[in-house]
């Protein structure tokens, strides 16, 4: 499988913000972000077997991590390496996905622990058809990279089909941290905005930025 990295660190988005975690960084994505800090065009790749990974991961379970986040890139490109790999890990397994590969998805769902799912702009059908694989599911919470002048029409769009699905499934607006095309913050005003938008369909509504970032860590 073709991994960027594996190290121990402290989880710094979404609900379950502060718990160390092991990170598995998968290389490579099917989709390009403006706001994305692991492009491709960083080339430090390894190809490692399953053997090679669960040594890499020995003494990092030494220091007690509380799960393993599955990350990226998007890992479920490489969905045949994640069903040999996911049944070895002996910890609960977070996923962190962009939410465009339903059938991949499907593949892995029941190996998967906590699942934090990105909405992406132009990719609604496959939002959908992704909650609907998960449905019924513990441990489902959405993301969305909140940018300056952010379109309305899409926070709308994805605060309706996670209703749809549970008004108190979790968002979490993440103002997005500038990098690569991305030069701005989100405003306060656009951050107000949003939330109003979301909670009009949702109940559990949250603002958490990257908070690794400002603290230094990876
Ligand atoms: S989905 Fe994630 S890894 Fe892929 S381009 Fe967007 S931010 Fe980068």
């Amino acid at each position: 499988m073709n991994i960027k990295e594996i190290f121990y660190s402290f989880q710094g988005e979404g609900p379950l913000v502060g718990y160390p975690q092991i990170f598995i960084r998968f290389y490579g994505c099917n989709i390009h972000c403006a706001y994305c800090d692991e492009p491709d065009f960083v080339k430090d790749k390894h190809n490692y077997t399953v053997d090679r990974v669960l040594e890499e991961l020995k003494p990092l379970l030494k220091l007690k991590p509380h799960s393993i986040s599955i990350t990226g890139g998007e890992p479920l490109i490489q969905v045949d390496a994640l069903k040999e790999l996911l049944p070895h890990l002996t910890l609960p397994v977070y996923l962190e996905t962009n939410g465009t590969l339903p059938k991949h998805l499907a593949e892995v769902a029941d190996l998967i622990t906590y699942f934090s799912v990105d909405y992406k702009h132009g990719f609604d059908k496959e939002f959908l058809a992704f909650l609907d694989v998960i449905k019924g599911y513990k441990n489902v919470f959405v993301k969305y990279v909140l940018i300056r002048d952010f379109p309305i029409e899409d926070v709308r769009k994805m605060s309706k089909i996670m209703a749809a699905f549970d008004p108190n499934m979790p968002l979490i607006i993440q103002p997005v941290t500038p990098f690569s095309e991305i030069k701005v913050k989100a405003t306060p005003a656009d951050i107000q905005k949003a939330f109003n938008l979301a909670s009009a369909h949702l109940k559990d509504v949250r603002i958490i930025p990257q908070t690794h970032k400002f603290m230094g860590l990876r």
